[in-house]
């Protein structure tokens, strides 16, 4: 298959699973996912699978990628903060949607890869720290929109503290570690209000930064 052929294919797949946004499905398609992926998993970087990445963690899938970016609703003047950077795919995905990207990963190792690819693809609205996301970034904050690609009980209060008012956070929430309800969170003048979105299966947000 040529890359023309792989690419048409793997947009093909988005849409059919819900991924309708002209600028997501635009932003996804300039955001080779294979770049992302190392060593054997390479092959499958176009499958429509999560595939592990170093420490132990997860590239989504990306039709879960795409129908989250899509939940977001990106405007081209916000400033996006996204929690689990992992690979860097997502965040590479809304570098193109938003003005300003925060991302932070608790895995230092982590960190300097996803670097070295934004550095590679010339992304410069984009800050990657290696920080607990769970306490979002004070110093950046309010942000417009969150999004959180790893699993708590609960919304995080400093992510919520750390949302405008009409802003939107999207994050999957619940006790079990195999499969979490999808919601998306919007702030308004009075408080939040809660959506729930689809059934979804993240790696857990974990307490402090990891040891690699
Ligand atoms: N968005 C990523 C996939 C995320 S996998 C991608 O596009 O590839 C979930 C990531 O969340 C992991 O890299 C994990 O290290 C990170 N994570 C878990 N708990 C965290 C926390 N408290 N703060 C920051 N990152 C965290």
């Amino acid at each position: 298959m040529t890359r023309a052929e792989r690419q048409m294919q793997f947009l093909y797949a988005l849409r059919s699973k819900g991924v309708t946004d002209a600028r997501v499905l635009t932003a996804m398609e300039k955001t080779d996912r294979a770049l992302f992926v190392k060593g054997h998993f390479a092959d499958r970087a176009y499958d429509d699978m999560p595939l592990p990445i170093a420490c132990g963690q997860t590239i989504s899938q990306p039709s879960v990628v795409g129908l989250m970016t899509q939940a977001l609703q990106v405007n081209p003047r916000d400033k996006v903060l996204e929690v689990g950077t992992g690979s860097g795919y997502q965040a590479a995905i809304l570098s193109h949607l938003a003005r300003r990207v925060y991302t932070v990963d608790r895995y230092k190792s982590l960190m300097a890869e996803a670097r070295k690819i934004f550095t590679q693809l010339d992304i410069t609205n984009l800050t990657a720290f290696t920080a607990d996301g769970s306490f979002g970034l004070p110093e950046q904050a309010p942000f417009d929109r969150i999004l959180v690609t790893a699993a708590a009980e609960d919304p995080p209060g400093p992510l919520l503290a750390q949302l405008k008012v009409g802003g939107i956070m999207v994050l999957p929430v619940g006790q079990s570690d195999s499969v979490q309800q999808l919601i998306r969170v919007a702030r308004t003048q009075t408080g939040f209000e809660y959506e729930e979105l689809r059934p979804v299966r993240f790696v857990p947000l974990l307490e402090g930064l990891g040891k690699d």
